[in-house]
């Protein structure tokens, strides 16, 4: 069972990862977009660590509340608002529960999912971060489905996740920035897609022991 506690581990290491994978995430950015993205990201999680250690989160999701209007505050551009939605979405679906089961944590990144797909409207193979959320997800609920354990889900997860960011770089961008380059998008792996697969691997690494 996942907790707040295990929850804030994942955002910490989201920090770091972040922090590490800045230079990165610009780079991809540089070639399709306007090469902000891993500074984006990175000044974001910094401000969401900032704002978890100075104000109380005494559930997940209070937590999940505060890093999604902690990002919204501070990452701006379009993944700002996209992942502020997709952990909004994430924090109302585990409002009440104080232990999330593997089902719970397939319902909560089903529902940010569900956030970033409404608020973006990105269909997939639009070249964005759904490209890897999307199967990432849905390779969780077949593991969720098949009866495997949050390790196994989660690995399987971000494994579907890096397949489908790696995807993106044959795609021709249909949405945000990259978009407006047309057929010179293709090529290039999606930032976003990349970022978002950090997400999946990085809950993967730091739940590791729940069997
Ligand atoms: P900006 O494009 O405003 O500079 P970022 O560089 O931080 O913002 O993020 C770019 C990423 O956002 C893209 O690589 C893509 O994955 C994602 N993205 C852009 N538009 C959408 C959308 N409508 N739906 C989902 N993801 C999107
Ligand atoms: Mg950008």
């Amino acid at each position: 069972m996942i907790d707040r506690d295990d929850l804030l581990a994942w955002v910490y290491a989201l920090q770091k990862r972040y922090a590490a994978e800045k230079a990165h995430l610009t780079e991809l950015d540089a070639a399709i977009g306007d090469a902000d993205h891993g500074v984006n990201m990175d000044r974001g999680f910094q401000a969401v660590v900032a704002e978890v250690e100075n104000h109380p989160t005494p559930d997940s999701a209070a937590l999940l509340k505060t890093v999604a209007m902690t990002l919204i505050k501070t990452v701006g551009g379009a993944a700002g608002p996209l992942y502020g939605t997709f952990f909004l979405r994430a924090g109302a679906s585990c409002a009440e529960k104080t232990h999330l089961s593997p089902a719970d944590v397939t319902a909560l990144f089903r529902a940010g999912l569900a956030g970033v797909i409404q608020r973006g409207k990105a269909a997939p193979n639009d070249k964005t971060m759904i490209d890897a959320l999307g199967p990432g997800i849905e390779a969780m609920q077949q593991a969720l489905d098949a009866g495997a354990g949050l390790k196994e889900m989660l690995a399987r997860a971000a494994a579907a996740a890096e397949a489908g960011m790696r995807n993106t770089v044959p795609m021709q961008a249909r949405k945000g920035r990259a978009s407006y380059l047309g057929e010179r998008s293709i090529g290039h792996q999606d930032p976003g897609a990349t970022s978002a697969w950090l997400l999946l691997k990085v809950a993967a690494e730091v739940w590791i022991r729940f069997h």
